[in-house]
């Protein structure tokens, strides 16, 4: 697959090259909608922006985007920080541990990966502490992959069961990554997996929590994702291009400062 290059800076050129990225985006998104028989604005686009520079974001800002996806959250936090006079939302996606809610609670609107009820209730803590709610998405193991975070699926009846006893949470959905290949069909039954998981338990869900939305589908998987029912998906390498390697040895660091080039 290929992406664009990535506009690691703050001018008008970075803005045009991210307003057409999502444009581009959006338009596959609608027309995966359409090809799915579904309306176009059930589906709602999340931009990751993981490991892309401040200078970045504020062009990403110029361009449109109002709400940044990140998956770590130290990360998050500094970028939160750095765009404090910016009036942007931030949705953590990746794996919290408990230590580490106290920074979720104070800076982010949604969190997209709960797994575990220990950091249910260190969040709710934190978050009526702080006079805030926050929308949480439950993570859901849907490839079987040890590498992979989140609840086994024969877990969440229960865990969903336990929800309810956190205020400040309010339960929108579950969210899945799929196994990381180009097959279709293994891309598309972790899919279809989290959907038939939402779909199911749904209806006996507790008062207050709402599995309405599936956040399912990244660059190379979101057409799919739409096509087996997401509701949310969290595009970052179509909107921003690649991302260095994962070893960070490309990465140009977040702060100009600590820009070599
Ligand atoms: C990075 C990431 C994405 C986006 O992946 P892209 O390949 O950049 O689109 C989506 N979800 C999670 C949880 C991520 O960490």
């Amino acid at each position: 697959m290929t992406f664009p290059p990535r506009p690691d800076r703050m001018d008008a050129a970075a803005v045009d090259e991210i307003r057409a990225n999502l444009a581009a985006v959006r338009a596959r998104v609608d027309a995966a909608c359409m090809a799915a028989g579904r309306a176009p604005d059930e589906v709602r686009l999340l931009p990751v922006s993981k490991t892309v520079a401040i200078p970045a974001l504020r062009s990403a800002f110029e361009a449109g985007i109002a709400n940044f996806g990140e998956n770590k959250v130290q990360e998050a936090r500094l970028k939160a920080e750095a765009l404090a006079d910016l009036p942007v939302a931030w949705s953590v996606i990746g794996h919290l541990q408990t230590n580490k809610a106290k920074y979720v609670a104070r800076f982010a609107s949604e969190f997209q990966a709960l797994d575990s009820l220990k950091v249910a209730a260190a969040l709710d803590e934190r978050l009526l502490a702080e006079g805030r709610g926050l929308d949480v998405f439950v993570q859901v193991n849907t490839s079987g992959e040890e590498s992979k975070y989140g609840l086994a699926p024969d877990q969440v009846e229960r865990f969903v069961k336990e929800l309810p006893a956190f205020s400040a949470l309010r339960v929108r959905g579950l969210m899945t990554l799929a196994v990381f290949t180009q097959d279709e069909a293994e891309v598309r039954a972790c899919f279809r997996l989290l959907r038939g998981l939402r779909d199911r338990l749904r209806d006996t869900a507790p008062a207050g929590v709402a599995l309405d939305h599936l956040s399912m589908g990244m660059s190379g998987d979101f057409e799919w994702a739409i096509a087996e029912g997401a509701t949310v998906v969290r595009v970052g390498q179509a909107i921003f291009g690649r991302r260095p390697t994962a070893d960070g040895t490309y990465w140009p660091g977040l702060f100009p400062a600590a820009t070599a080039d």
